[in-house]
C-alpha cells in the first residue's frame, strides 16, 4: 500500500476527514500543570499545530526534528470535528463531533523551555511534522468518561481520566469555538496527565482508551 502524505482522519464507520487545525489545550490536569511548575490558567491555554502535524498513531514511525535534543511524550484525547459548527453555536455540540481518539502531543521540551524563557511562540516545540500521532476514531452519542494511557516499552509512563479534566470536552469545544471556529477536520488535543517524558531512538509506545482501542508506533 502507497503511503499517502498528508492522510485523513478515519472515523468509526471508515470515512476520510480532511484534517483541520490542532487546537490543544495546555494545563488541563492539575497533577500535569503541577509537574511543570505551573498552575491550571483562569482561562483556557490554547497552541495550535499546522494540519500536517497529523499522522496515522498505527504503525507510525516518529522522528525527532534535528533543532531538538529532547522529544517528549504527552498522551491525550483527541476530538475530532465532523462538520462545520455554525458560527453563533453555543451549546448542543454533539452532533459535529465525528469522534474521540487517543492522540500524542509530541512536545520538543527543550525548545519549548527557551520560548518560555524568551517570551516566543510554541510553533515550533509544538507543530513540527508528525507531532500529533491520532488513532482511529471512536464515536459516542455524548460526551464519554474515558480512562486511558500510555506505555513506552511496556511501562506504563501515564494514566489519564477525563473526570480529573479542569475543563470538559463540551465546555473546550465551546471555548475554542467561540473563539475560532471550528470546522470540519479540526481536532482538539484535551491535555495531558501527569508523567510526561522523554523519548528515545527505538521505543516503542502503546497507547490505549481503556476498553476501545489501543494503538502501537515506534521511535526512529
Ligand atoms: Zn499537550
Amino acid at each position: 500500500m502507497i503511503q499517502q502524505e498528508y492522510p485523513t482522519f478515519i472515523d468509526s464507520v471508515g470515512h476520510e476527514i480532511a484534517v483541520g487545525t490542532f487546537y490543544c489545550i495546555g494545563r488541563n490536569y492539575a497533577a500535569h500543570a503541577r509537574e511543570m511548575g505551573a498552575e491550571v490558567p483562569k482561562s483556557p491555554l490554547v497552541f495550535l499545530k499546522p494540519p500536517a502535524a497529523f499522522i496515522p498513531f498505527e504503525n507510525a514511525v516518529l522522528h525527532r526534528p534535528n533543532f531538538s535534543s529532547e522529544m517528549h511524550h504527552e498522551v491525550e484525547i483527541a476530538i475530532v470535528i465532523g462538520n462545520d459548527i455554525p458560527l453563533h453555536c453555543t451549546t448542543d455540540f454533539e452532533p459535529y463531533i465525528a469522534g474521540y481518539g487517543i492522540a500524542l502531543d509530541l512536545t520538543l521540551r527543550d525548545v519549548q523551555q527557551k520560548a518560555k524563557e524568551q517570551g516566543g511562540p510554541w510553533a515550533l516545540s509544538k507543530g513540527f511534522r508528525h507531532s500529533a500521532p491520532v488513532s482511529k476514531l471512536v464515536s459516542f452519542d455524548t460526551y464519554p468518561h474515558l480512562t486511558f494511557s500510555l506505555s513506552v516499552n511496556g511501562e506504563v509512563r501515564q494514566k489519564g481520566d477525563t473526570a480529573l479534566m479542569e475543563r470538559s470536552f463540551e465546555s473546550l469545544i465551546a471555548y475554542c469555538h467561540s473563539v475560532f471556529s471550528l470546522r470540519e477536520g479540526d481536532c482538539i488535543l484535551t491535555g495531558t496527565p501527569e508523567g510526561v517524558g522523554p523519548l528515545y531512538a527505538g521505543d516503542t509506545l502503546t497507547a490505549t482508551i481503556d476498553g476501545y482501542l489501543s494503538t502501537h508506533c515506534t521511535i526512529a
